[in-house]
């Protein structure tokens, strides 16, 4: 008899900590690290951290009004936050409302000290848009650990998910542990997902001078006092 496989990222609690509507505006106060989830709108974010989490918490937040275009923070087992970016590039709306993502996010990624690592969602069949390669070049200029999920690959087939996989990755030039294909519909992908966000918490907790002092603070770290 073989036993079934662990779950990576077995979920005890989650907890919406609330929102962040504007660059300098309202945010949680918490000591955790962070992991953000960045993708244009449509692209099947929601449908991901369901199945990441295994609950429908995010869809049901992401569904109140005015939600859709703030950041929205979730604490995962009183020891991570998930922060959900607000999608951008929705066809349907004009150029201008479509370029106001950019100082919301920019600002947090900027400034938020616990933030360990991005999951950047692509639809599978797509071609990065320009606000995806804009997206991209942010997180390479702010250095920023991050991991590609290409979502709905239950869209094509097997052989066209290989071929598209491919073509993204060298693309964007990205290492083969860095690109996940990921399904909502099937659950593909969710346990390979769930490793590379358990390893990015990993890595940050590793590096992490503040872990070695006995306040927490790192005594040589810029950030201290900010
Ligand atoms: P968000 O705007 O990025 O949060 O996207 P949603 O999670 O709300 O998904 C947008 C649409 O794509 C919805 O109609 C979902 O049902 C659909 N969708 C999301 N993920 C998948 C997937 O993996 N496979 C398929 N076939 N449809 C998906």
């Amino acid at each position: 008899m073989s036993a079934a496989p662990l779950d990576p990222l077995v979920i005890r609690s989650l907890e919406f900590l609330g929102p962040m509507a504007t660059a300098h505006g309202w945010r949680p106060t918490h000591t955790f690290p962070e992991i953000a989830f960045a993708g244009r709108s449509n692209v099947g974010k929601s449908s991901l951290l369901n199945a990441l989490v295994r609950r429908k918490a995010f869809a049901r937040v992401s569904r109140t009004p005015g939600r859709t275009r703030e950041i929205n923070f979730f604490a995962v087992n009183s020891a991570f936050v998930f922060v959900d970016l607000p999608g951008y590039g929705y066809a349907r709306i004009s150029k201008t409302r479509q370029a106001e993502w950019r100082p919301l996010i920019e600002g947090f990624l900027r400034g938020s000290a616990q933030l360990k690592g991005i999951v950047q969602l692509l639809d599978v069949r797509h071609d990065p848009t320009d606000d995806d390669r804009q997206m991209l070049d942010l997180l390479a200029d702010i250095g920023l650990p991050t991991v590609v999920a290409a979502t709905k690959i239950d869209k094509i087939s097997r052989s066209q998910v290989e071929t598209r996989l491919k073509q993204i990755a060298r693309d964007l030039a990205l290492d083969d542990e860095q690109l996940i294909p990921f399904s909502a519909v099937t659950g593909a992908g969710r346990d390979d997902l769930a490793k590379a966000v358990v390893s990015l918490l990993a890595e940050s907790a590793a590096d992490d001078p503040a872990d070695d002092t006995a306040d927490g603070t790192a005594p040589d770290s810029p950030l201290v006092g900010v």
